[in-house]
């Protein structure tokens, strides 16, 4: 796409750090990390959302995310990671990325643990587990991106 910027970087034409780059994904820093050497893993197809990324390149993205957060300790010393997607909400860049972030105890993140609520009762928390898994048998005769 041509107004999008992770587009850009894919393409060549935007500076950016990169880690990885494969023929269906490329992984480079973000340019302002939550912690140094915080990872962007995106598809090379402009694809907006992780529902809208075709099934096909859902284990090449997820792969590299993996190999990215397994190399991160050995990188930087880091004792681990986290792996983040933004949806539409919080989502400042609509070309699907995966944030792979490095994780050291004591590291001072609180902004990814959000405030927690409770279920009122087990009737409730029931009643929101059947919504799902019925929306998800009304979607698997058409899997998203299959
Ligand atoms: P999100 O808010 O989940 O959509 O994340 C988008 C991320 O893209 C942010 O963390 C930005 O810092 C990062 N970002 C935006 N533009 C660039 C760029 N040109 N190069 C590297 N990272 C970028």
């Amino acid at each position: 796409m041509s107004d999008c910027i992770f587009c850009s970087i894919v393409a060549g034409s935007t500076a950016a750090d990169l880690v990885w780059s494969d023929h269906q994904t490329v992984a480079f820093l973000d340019a302002r990390p939550v912690f140094k050497g915080h990872v962007l893993v995106v598809p090379r197809q402009h694809h907006a959302t992780l529902a809208d990324l075709p099934g096909g390149l859902v284990a090449p993205v997820f792969a590299v995310a993996r190999r990215i957060s397994a190399a991160l300790p050995g990188a930087l010393g880091c004792q681990g990671s986290f792996i983040g997607v933004n949806n539409t909400v919080s989502q400042s860049v609509p070309h699907l990325h995966v944030h792979v972030v490095p994780r050291t105890r004591g590291d001072g993140l609180r902004g990814f643990f959000w405030p927690r609520t409770r279920y009122a009762s087990a009737a409730e928390s029931a009643d929101y587990a059947g919504r799902i898994r019925a929306a998800l048998d009304r979607a698997a005769a058409t899997p998203p991106g299959d």
